[in-house]
């Protein structure tokens, strides 16, 4: 059924344009999006990023799971359909902050490349950053930030990506960064050197 037969009619076309917002904020609206395990440390160098680039003058908004599941998206739970419907609202969240020209920081474990695939279709191809948050399992799980790996070890957590669900790497990622034997600063100093080109108006 298309937007007509709904009684819908979008105003997309007459309302004030990305590009000028652009010009205001003297910034390029994107998504940077954070992909890894849990405890991979996309949280943290999420929170880093937007700190520096606050500093730098630019305007930043930061999505990230924990948040999004106690507010727009605290009826879903971990099914894959639940989780399909988790990205799809935080793709379509993420696309009204771009089309206002927003640094939109999303930090979302987002397993399959298939998920990703879906905000990326959302988003756009070419607003979408991927990061590659690249810590390996053990390490993830010797963190254990939250207690989630000890719990899922222990039979009290199912599905929990990495242990009994399956988290998919990116193949070509804009970015990958490897937190292993780095400081918090390093690694989010190296995210904020790969992204800034994306973000300055030329
Ligand atoms: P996620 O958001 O991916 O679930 P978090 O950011 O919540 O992960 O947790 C990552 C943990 O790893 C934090 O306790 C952080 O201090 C630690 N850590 C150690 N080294 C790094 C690094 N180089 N980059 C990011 N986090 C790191």
């Amino acid at each position: 059924m298309n937007d007509k037969d709904k009684n819908i009619y979008p105003i997309f076309d007459q309302m004030l344009s990305r590009q000028h917002k652009e010009q205001l904020l003297n910034q390029c609206g994107t998504v940077i999006w954070m992909t890894g395990l849990s405890g991979s440390g996309k949280s943290t160098i999420g929170k880093g990023l937007e700190k520096k680039l606050f500093d730098e003058g630019v305007l930043t908004t930061l999505l990230d799971g924990d948040n999004v599941r106690t507010g727009i998206n605290n009826n879903l739970g971990f099914s894959l359909e639940d989780r399909e419907e988790n990205i799809r609202r935080i793709a379509e969240t993420a696309k009204l902050f771009l089309e206002s020209a927003i640094v939109t920081i999303c930090c979302f474990v987002s397993p399959l490349k298939s998920i990703r695939d879906r905000a990326r279709e959302i988003i756009g191809d070419e607003n979408f950053i991927e990061v590659y948050i690249n810590t390996p399992l053990d390490i993830c799980e010797e963190r254990d930030v939250k207690g989630l790996y000890q719990k899922a070890r222990s039979g009290n957590l199912a599905n929990f990506t990495g242990i009994d669900s399956p988290f998919e790497a990116p193949d070509s990622p804009y970015v990958e960064i490897k937190t292993l034997n780095r400081t918090v600063e390093e690694s989010v100093e190296e995210l904020y050197q790969a992204v800034m080109n994306k973000i300055k108006l030329v």
